[in-house]
């Protein structure tokens, strides 16, 4: 049931905050009914806090009138993640937005919530520092939407995803109480794991009000290679090869026909838009192993099928082979009014089946597909090219979608590598996860939020 605020609620959490930093106007709550997924959630309020003393007071008005809270970050979720799916307040953090400490000697930083990334790994390159965790939307999004949502993106073949450099939170729970989980060390075994089990809970437990990250020392050298193929088939092999020889390259990445075309109508980068495939791979480490590792792959390309290998000699040539990458999203949107995007993830074998699988279900049910993947962990970004608007065609998508995550799900992949579930997967949730995982899943949800005001209409409603 839809909370209704009442005007006294709504100036009494309007007090907390300042006037300035409460949207009720019907241009902003708009602006705020949005992110990724396909569909619009009209919050009664958006709230921006700037410490956790507000949260926290906040949450404990939210608590005493049943009021649901959203919590948002910069809103690039794909799956309505961070709408208001049953109205209430949207708790926007984007203005808790400092770096609080990169703490060199010890290799860890702590941040506010709304920190976005690209900021968080500039303030780590400037003290010879890494934060390798690198989603595509990197530049915007923030480090407590992907502590959220765990993301991963380019780096986690080699260096995992969010929840491998995170070391400690300080959260808000919906009662409106402060907890820490974790420390600053690398090594803690004190009591339940409260860290890991809040990060990819995608804001339905508790309100992300700090993070410590851990950091590595950045890697001194890396070369980008592109290989171009004629037939998407050995790029899939290739990729197969490289784990098979004991390489782990520091991203994989996997662009199909209808992604370089998209992306070079767009960008004009001088794409070969007759390739059936490009495989962008990066090498880092060591100077002289980075070397040596760049001609191996190279060469593991080229006797694998590659038409054409390209190996950068500069980090401004790196850039620009990356560049055609990080377009992709918006080359893609311009080529259908609407483009589904999936994550699913399968064990890397079975990457070159899972693309084949794409176009067979595309083709059996009139759905223009194309496909991109973090090939090197068997994440792959099928995109469903429709249109929203003709429900006969969505539901042509939704068909074909179903049929890939059958597929995804018999070879002992997952229905999500990254995006998390939102309500936009929650319908394949029981299928993987079972009853018995759900049910806990359930017990916990209540345990943190009894009165179920945070993030309603999240993934386990719909799955259970
Ligand atoms: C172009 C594009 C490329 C992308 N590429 C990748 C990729 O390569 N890899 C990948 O993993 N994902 C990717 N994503 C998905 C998305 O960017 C990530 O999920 C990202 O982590 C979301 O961050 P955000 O700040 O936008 O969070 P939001 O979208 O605002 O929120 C995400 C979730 O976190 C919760 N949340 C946010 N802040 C808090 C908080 N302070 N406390 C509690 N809960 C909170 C929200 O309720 C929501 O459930 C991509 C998205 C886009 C649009």
């Amino acid at each position: 049931m839809k909370t209704m605020l009442t005007k006294e609620i709504l100036s009494i959490l309007s007090a907390v905050v300042g006037e300035e930093r409460f949207k009720t106007t019907a241009e902003d709550l708009v602006t705020y009914s949005y992110d990724g997924y396909l569909q619009e959630f009209l919050p009664d309020a958006v709230l921006f806090p700037k410490t956790t003393e507000e949260v926290s007071r906040i949450m404990t008005i939210a608590s005493v009138h049943g009021i649901s809270v959203t919590p948002r970050g910069s809103g690039t979720s794909m799956t309505a993640g961070s709408l208001a799916k049953k109205g209430g307040i949207v708790l926007c953090f984007s203005m808790m937005n400092k770096i609080l400490e990169v703490n060199a000697a010890n290799r860890y930083a702590v941040l506010e919530p709304g920190v976005v990334v690209a900021e968080l790994q500039k303030a780590a390159d400037a003290l010879n520092l890494f934060y390798p965790p690198d989603p595509g939307s990197v530049a915007v999004a923030s480090i407590a939407g992907t502590v959220m949502t765990n993301a991963g993106g380019m780096r986690g073949i080699k260096y995992g995803v969010t929840r491998d450099y995170l070391l400690g939170l300080e959260v808000v729970l919906p009662s409106g109480e402060v907890m820490k989980t974790g420390t600053v060390t690398c090594k803690d075994v004190a009591g339940y794991d409260l860290t890991r089990l809040i990060c990819g809970s995608e804001g339905t437990l508790a309100l992300v009000t700090k993070v410590t990250v851990r950091l590595l020392p950045k890697p001194k050298a890396k070369r980008t290679l592109e290989a171009i193929y004629d037939r998407i088939d050995d790029a899939g092999t290739t990729v197969a090869k490289i784990f098979e020889a004991g390489i782990i390259p520091a991203t994989l990445e996997l662009m199909g026909n209808t992604v370089i075309r998209a992306v070079e109508d767009f960008a004009h980068m001088g794409l070969p838009v007759d390739a059936e495939a490009i495989l962008l791979i990066d090498v880092d480490g060591d100077p002289d192993g980075v070397e040596k590792q760049s001609a191996q792959v190279a060469e593991f390309c080229r006797e694998n099928g590659a038409r054409d290998v390209h190996l950068s000699s500069s980090d401004k040539e790196n850039e620009r082979l990356w560049a055609a990458r990080r377009s992709v999203g918006g080359a893609m949107g311009r080529l259908r009014p609407t483009c589904v995007v999936e994550d699913s993830t399968v064990p890397v074998s079975f990457l070159t089946a899972a693309i084949k699988k794409i176009k067979e279900v595309g083709e059996r049910h009139n759905v223009q597909t194309a496909v991109l993947a973090h090939a090197g962990d068997g994440n792959f970004h099928p995109f469903f090219l429709c249109d929203k608007r003709d429900e006969e065609e969505m539901k042509r998508v939704e068909m074909a979608k179903d049929e890939l995550v059958d597929f995804v799900l018999s070879v002992g992949g997952t229905v999500s590598g990254e995006h998390g579930i939102g309500i936009y997967k929650a319908k394949y949730l029981p299928k993987q996860l079972g009853s018995v995982t759900l049910n806990l899943m359930m017990s916990l949800k209540n345990a943190f939020d009894p009165k179920g005001i945070l993030n309603p209409g999240s993934f386990l409603e719909h799955a259970i």
